[in-house]
């Protein structure tokens, strides 16, 4: 089925009229990640999906960087890794390395790895270093030294083992977001998913308070059962429409801007992302086949637009005059509801936290999934509602308050922005636990499994990233000690992942 107008539409829909109808309103990456999931799971049981995108208002055209948990709706929808890789320029990525972020000697740089099968053992190990460090022993407790990604990114080798069976590792992937939303698209209406292009001018309002249609510039009226919402951070039915309130992170989080430069693709990549602290805020660089993706993500509090601007340009060595330069606005927080009435929000339209962690389409992606199970597990009723909207935004909170750390832990004093992430920063009570735990050098891994967030990231992503960042107590030279079992240890872990780092290849 391909591209259809809206004149089109109710014919379609005549011809369906016993199907429920699924409108998805915005063609962006999450309205086709939402197309594609919702066309593969929803098709078969009655629902017919159709997808509206405006031909006027531009997507945000970011978002480069991913989570493992991506390769999860690639193999859903049973698309091959290799295919589109090659047409999104995508890259593997091993994890990311957080530059500057700290001035601690032995702490300026670190690497936050995604995990590989023999990670556990090394991770109890690297968990008692830390503690050993808290009690003043004179213990290697940099994260680096652990874990088998952090040894394959330092010989320059790709996540992928040859080995499978005997050592593998999750990994992610970095990409042409355009190309990406393209390739879905083609993909999606090949398969059934109802195209449509048009602006949408008006939402109109049932007596009840849901959404009954929507009118188009064209003229048109479209009507559907339930409107999913992916108009970016417009959100143009479930915050403007519907009237859900939105609740801003920006005493959290102080960036709410993004300048973007590309330059030219590097002749051999290293399968990561790099993120770099700059004067208010970080830089990342992702390598992509075509090219390298910069952005600087900052406060508009401390810098204007024209400083980021120049201040990326100058550290990426950026002379060329004519190259393309994008400056963006972020609205960062959530939606108290992202399900509300028959209208569910996916996307920026629901919120968005920041690109640190790349965890926005990890978000989509979730968001997505589990509305499909609590719509279906409801029978198709909004009876399991209240239960995603606190699902989501118990995701939202918890991936904020890792975010949030990065700021919170860092030692900059070259200028104010920092030192206001340092001391103004609003900590939620639940951060505040964990970071006193820490600090007394309690058991943060208890801690976090009591506070139930390990599954947005591993209390081995907490321990690395405090330890990456070197918050530990002084060392007191005249009592500390060494450990030797420790120090046995890390030999042993040093000539595991050496031998172990054989089995994945070198990249190009
Ligand atoms: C600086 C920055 C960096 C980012 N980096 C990452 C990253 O590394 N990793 C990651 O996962 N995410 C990242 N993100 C987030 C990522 O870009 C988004 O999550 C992703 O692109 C999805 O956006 P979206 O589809 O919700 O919105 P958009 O791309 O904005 O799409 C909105 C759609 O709605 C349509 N629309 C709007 N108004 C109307 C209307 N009136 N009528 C009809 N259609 C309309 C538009 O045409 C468009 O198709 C980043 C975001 C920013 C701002």
């Amino acid at each position: 089925m391909s591209t259809i107008y809206c004149s089109q539409y109710y014919e379609y829909m005549n011809q369906n009229q016993y199907k429920k109808q699924i409108l998805i309103v915005g063609g962006g990456t999450a309205g086709w990640m939402a197309a594609s999931l919702l066309q593969h799971h929803l098709s078969s049981q009655g629902f017919n999906i159709a997808l509206l995108e405006s031909d006027n208002i531009a997507t945000v055209g970011v978002g480069e960087g991913s989570t493992p948990y991506i390769k999860q709706f690639f193999q859903t929808l049973g698309i091959d890794e290799k295919e589109w890789m090659s047409k999104c320029d995508a890259t593997f990525k091993s994890g990311i390395t957080f530059k500057d972020w700290s001035t601690r000697k032995g702490f300026t740089q670190y690497f936050h790895p995604f995990t590989s099968s023999i990670d556990p053992e090394s991770y109890d190990i690297f968990r008692q270093v830390t503690h050993l460090r808290h009690k003043n022993f004179r213990v290697e407790s940099h994260p680096d030294q652990y874990f088998l990604q952090s040894e394959l990114i330092r010989q320059r080798r790709l996540p992928i083992s040859t080995q499978p069976s005997h050592v593998n590792s999750i990994y992610a992937y970095h990409f042409n977001a355009g190309k990406l939303g393209e390739y879905l698209k083609k993909r999606a209406i090949k398969l059934g998913v109802q195209h449509l292009i048009d602006d949408v001018i008006d939402v109109n309002l049932s007596l009840s308070g849901d959404i009954a249609s929507i009118m188009t510039a064209s003229g048109r009226e479209l009507k559907a059962d339930i409107f999913i919402d992916c108009t970016g951070f417009k959100s143009l039915l479930i915050e403007k429409a519907l009237k859900v309130p939105f609740t801003s992170f920006k005493d959290n989080l102080f960036n709410d801007a993004a300048v973007t430069v590309a330059s030219e693709a590097k002749n051999s990549y290293s399968p990561q992302t790099i993120s770099t602290a700059m004067t208010a805020g970080w830089r990342w660089d992702i390598p992509l086949t075509s090219r390298t993706g910069n952005g600087y993500v900052y406060s508009s509090d401390f810098i204007n637009a024209e400083q980021a601007e120049q201040e990326l340009k100058q550290a990426i060595n950026l002379t060329n005059a004519n190259v393309e330069v994008r400056h963006i606005k972020m609205k960062v927080g959530r939606l108290d509801k992202h399900w509300h009435k028959n209208c569910v929000a996916i996307g920026l339209s629901q919120g968005f936290i920041e690109p640190l962690e790349a965890t926005a389409l990890h978000i989509v992606q979730l968001s997505i999934e589990q509305f499909i199970e609590q719509y279906k597990q409801g029978s198709f009723t909004n009876k399991h509602q209240d239960f995603y909207n606190h699902g989501v935004n118990h995701m939202f909170e918890h991936i904020r308050d890792y975010i949030v750390l990065h700021y919170l832990t860092n030692s900059r004093n070259d200028s104010a922005y920092w030192r206001a992430c340092r001391h103004d920063i609003k900590l939620s009570d639940r951060l505040q636990a964990a970071m006193e735990v820490w600090c007394s050098g309690g058991d943060l891994d208890q801690e976090l499994h009591r506070q139930q967030v390990t599954q947005y990231y591993s209390s081995m992503s907490w321990y690395v990233l405090l330890a990456g960042m070197g918050i530990f107590p002084n060392i007191n030279s005249s009592t500390a000690q060494v450990h030797e079992q420790a120090d046995r240890e890390l030999n042993n872990i040093r000539t595991r992942l050496k031998s172990y780092a054989n089995f994945f290849p070198f990249s190009r």
